[in-house]
């Protein structure tokens, strides 16, 4: 194929539903109404709301042809840095969508509910095993939620001993949602700087841990996609002096069936089987956050917790040390459905060969590109590799000229701006399932743009040309969004 990925084809122009349909026009044919008018009807004419009068085919064709606007991983490489979007097989989906597991209800009691419970208690053990952890609640709904959770058990583990703590230490090559979970948990986040080789030092976390810190919170791999090497003595430091050791394990399709979170000192972990653990995510849908523990934390989890006894599962309440409630029931078990499925359908050594294929993929990109873009820490990657613009700045090209051009190669930006470490960060994530043909043509049409940037630098500023909408002024599309006509 000698064309670009991304030229358009037959993407048709679409109205807002306002400007289309009749008066009158309705989506189904019922029976005359043959009751005396309520005063509920008022509300459902043309005096009422003002919804357009429309036809099946008028709603049919105009949220087809909107979807056919998008991008998404069954489109094509979406290579957004510490989000994970890989390709999420369909099996789970099919899994999730058995009548027995999607319309089971929540207030049913727990003598008619022994599948599902039996499938949540089962999906914990799993991820015991994978984080070497003693102890996990599903019940966070999102990553950051998970964080949340793990800073309350934090709170509770101190308070338990009479020892309340006002800080926590928090890295730069820390995910975003870090510092914001902990301010929300009370806890003043205490910035650190990661070394010359990207990664935290054990020596500049020994000088700042002291009494009042109630422990750290660590991505790992962090969001430059460096391995912390130094965790391990990192989190004797943080034991010596009573703290706890807090693990973002969002990312843990680098590190799964390869080792043991627990093994580096790591107190609390979350997970995010939203990412990991193959549930479709972004636009805001129903995530899992997971936390898992040691023994010693947990006492404070969530409840209910799901427990076995002789006859059966049960979700149960008595925990007097618990944190609480965090979630409605017990998360979302949709989501949950699909980690399962997922682990099973993979088993512990294709789980192992997915966390190599996403450390491989994102070297393969690393190497192939460090000579067109400039890698500010040249060293092997785990999931994911940052670049910046520092080699087309002369061009006035930027980061996110770079990333709205390939667009029209037909590929979804990457992470822009992101880790703030990297000025001009471009944060790749080509996760495990893209084959090596896809990561060849990513990785021409990110050469191409670097040729563009010198040759033609004026076109690169107004990229993307083929897309449907052109450059938005995305501030104004988040503060301002125009929802209706
Ligand atoms: C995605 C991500 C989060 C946040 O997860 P949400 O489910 O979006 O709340 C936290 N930490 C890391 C490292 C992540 O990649």
């Amino acid at each position: 194929m000698n064309e670009k990925r991304g030229a358009s084809g037959l993407i048709l122009n679409e109205p807002l539903l306002w400007e289309k349909g009749s008066t009158g026009r309705c989506g189904i044919s019922i029976p005359k109404n043959d009751v005396k008018t309520s005063p509920l009807d008022k509300n459902m004419t043309r005096e009422g709301p003002g919804f357009p009068d429309l036809s099946e085919v008028d709603v049919i064709r105009h949220y087809t042809r909107l979807s056919q606007w998008n991008f998404g991983v069954d489109t094509g490489m979406y290579p957004l840095g510490s989000c994970t979007m890989k390709y999420n097989p369909k099996t789970n989906e099919r899994q999730a969508s058995l009548k027995g597991f999607n319309e089971s209800h929540p207030f049913l009691p727990d003598a008619l509910s022994q599948g599902a419970l039996e499938l949540i208690y089962s999906l914990e053990n799993f991820l015991k095993e994978i984080t070497g952890m003693d102890a996990v609640s599903l019940q966070p709904a999102a990553g950051a939620h998970g964080e949340l959770t793990g800073m309350l058990l934090i709170h509770a583990y101190h308070r338990a001993r009479e020892n309340q703590r006002s800080k926590i230490i928090i890295p730069d090559t820390a995910h975003g949602t870090n510092p914001a979970s902990a301010a929300l948990c009370g806890y003043q986040p205490v910035n650190i700087q990661s070394g010359e080789k990207g990664i935290l030092t054990a020596k500049s976390v020994a000088a700042i841990m002291d009494g009042d810190t109630a422990g750290i919170m660590v991505t790992n791999p962090n969001t430059l996609g460096l391995y912390e090497e130094e965790l391990p003595e990192i989190a004797e430091h943080i034991h010596e002096k009573g703290g706890l050791v807090y693990c973002d394990g969002a990312n843990m399709n680098a590190l799964m069936g390869i080792l043991k979170v627990r093994d580096l000192g790591v107190d609390i972990i979350h997970l995010n089987l939203h990412k990991t653990f193959s549930t479709p995510h972004g636009g805001g849908g129903p995530g899992a956050g997971p936390v898992a523990c040691t023994k010693n934390i947990e006492p404070y989890l969530p409840i209910p917790r799901i427990v076995k006894k002789d006859n059966g599962f049960r979700l149960d309440e008595h925990h007097p040390e618990s944190i609480g409630r965090i979630m409605t029931f017990y998360g979302h078990f949709g989501v949950m459905v699909k980690a399962y499925s997922y682990i099973l359908s993979l088993g512990a050594e294709g789980l192992k060969k997915a966390s190599r294929y996403a450390v491989l993929n994102a070297n393969y990109i690393k190497e192939k590109l460090k000579d067109t873009y400039h890698l500010p820490y040249d060293r092997p990657c785990m999931h994911e590799c940052v670049f910046s613009d520092e080699n087309h700045r002369s061009y006035h090209v930027s980061t996110l000229d770079i990333a709205k051009r390939l667009i029209d190669y037909g590929f979804h930006p990457p992470t822009i701006y992101f880790p703030l470490v990297v000025s001009g960060a471009i944060m790749i994530e080509p996760t495990e399932t893209e084959s090596k043909e896809e990561l060849d043509q990513f990785v021409e049409a990110m050469k191409a743009i670097s040729d563009e940037a010198r040759e033609h630098p004026e076109y690169l500023k107004n990229a993307p040309h083929l897309s449907k909408v052109k450059r938005l002024d995305e501030t104004a599309a988040a503060r301002k969004p125009c929802l209706c006509g």
